[in-house]
């Protein structure tokens, strides 16, 4: 059988937002990149996931040249309400540290970024199968994949990156005595909604209840997004949508506010974790994304996270290839890990304050309320709690 065979600077395993935000930024600086897919074109494009962006993360998207679309319809969010039974108290973010979050889908941004690689012509392969690595210690590493028509593929880099997710190969490319792990798997999952309604709420809502967390959040002025705290063993068959709009409501009701109702899009459910492997490199394989770490929700994180990891190493690539200097891919790992692990503390520590969980007691439940009053009267506390959630500035 024949095999093509291509040649690159950079290889890069999976479109998401980490690959595909990292073949854009190499590609404005002269930099050759091919990105390998498994999945079509559309189904990565409705991939229902993250919505909120980190100060940071809109930055980079603009100097990338892919901000417009998110300037003209993403929601500048200038805090989040924090509520328990009878209250609830806005966090100003831009009062305590300067800085907001954007409303924008993590569709969307897939979405933006395809396009300018479409339009660019650079090649972007969708639908491919038996995506492998192979020789990542050597200097020419290869991807070999067989593409959507069916030829068998090799292609040579220089190096590779594997943006391809917590599922994908990159992660265990990389020999497991090589690698150290942490993980703390959570005894809660979310259910989440996407409504065909008006939020209710110009910013996001994250709501302790006794009996579980619920969250508001929204994706534009007439979609919604919505999540309950569930137990992980959960079906979401069981789950109707007037079942859900009504623990909604019980969760989320104060006096004087209404939730709206309206048709159910999508509905799922996630169980939460956090996990982080270590070293990020092995040879000339850089792991970015959630093929390195995974974090909860509840921080809107995820995809800011990997949006960090490839502004490291595209800076990093540059370097190398533009001024032949090491230093920089030398210290990727360690450098990407620092903003993992404060995102890590941060993510757990709000999902620890706003859940119940279930192994816990009533002595519990009033250690998150003395935490939650403390955070919403403290300029100190709700401080880290912006700087934090806003994203911390790039080292
Ligand atoms: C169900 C779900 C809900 C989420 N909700 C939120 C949220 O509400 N808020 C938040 O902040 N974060 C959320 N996240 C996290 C956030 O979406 C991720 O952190 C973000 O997608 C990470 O981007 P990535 O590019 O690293 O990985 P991914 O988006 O996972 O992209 C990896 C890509 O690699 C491809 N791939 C995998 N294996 C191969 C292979 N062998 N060959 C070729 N391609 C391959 C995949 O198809 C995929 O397109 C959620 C994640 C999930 C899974």
């Amino acid at each position: 059988m024949t095999e093509r065979r291509l040649r690159t600077q950079v290889g890069i395993i999976g479109a998401g937002p980490a690959g595909l935000l990292l073949a854009q930024l190499l590609a404005r600086q002269g930099i050759e990149s091919v990105i390998v897919e498994n999945r079509s074109r559309e189904y990565v494009e409705a991939r229902i996931r993250a919505g909120v962006l980190e100060h940071q993360t809109v930055q980079l998207l603009t100097d990338a040249g892919v901000g417009d679309r998110l300037h003209r319809e993403g929601l500048r969010h200038d805090g989040v309400y924090l509520q328990w039974p009878g209250e609830r108290h806005h966090i100003d973010f831009p009062g305590l540290c300067g800085r907001s979050v954007w409303v924008y889908g993590q569709t969307e941004v897939v979405k933006d970024l395809i396009a300018a690689r479409v339009e660019a012509a650079l090649p972007l392969h969708f639908d491919v199968a038996d995506t492998a690595l192979v020789d990542v210690e050597s200097d020419r590493p290869q991807i070999r994949f067989t593409s959507a028509d069916g030829e068998a593929t090799v292609l040579e880099c220089d190096l590779v990156a594997g943006c391809d997710g917590f599922h994908g190969i990159s992660r265990p490319a990389i020999p497991e005595q090589l690698r150290t792990t942490w993980e703390r798997v959570y005894p809660f999952a979310w259910l989440g909604i996407l409504a065909q309604v008006a939020p209710s709420t110009d910013e996001l809502i994250y709501a302790w209840h006794p009996d579980g967390f619920a969250m508001h959040s929204m994706r534009s002025p007439s979609v919604s997004r919505l999540y309950l705290q569930v137990d992980p063993t959960e079906r979401i068959e069981d789950w109707s949508d007037d079942r859900i709009w009504s623990q909604l409501q019980h969760r989320m009701g104060l006096d004087g506010w209404t939730l709206n109702a309206g048709p159910v899009l999508d509905k799922g459910i996630t169980p939460m974790r956090s996990f982080v492997s270590a070293p990020m490199r092995h040879g000339n394989l850089f792991l970015a994304g959630d093929a390195a770490h995974i974090v909860p929700p509840t921080g809107a994180k995820g995809l800011n996270l990997a949006a960090a990891d490839v502004k490291v190493l595209a800076e990093a690539i540059v370097a190398r290839t533009q001024e032949g200097r090491t230093d920089l891919l030398d210290a990727y790992s360690d450098t990407a890990l620092r903003r993992v692990w404060r995102a890590t503390h941060f993510s757990w520590w709000m999902t620890s304050m706003m859940h119940v969980n279930p192994h816990g007691d009533a002595f519990d439940r009033q250690l998150q309320l003395s935490q939650l009053r403390y955070v919403t009267s403290s300029t100190a506390a709700a401080t880290g709690l912006a700087e934090n959630y806003t994203g911390m500035p790039f080292e």
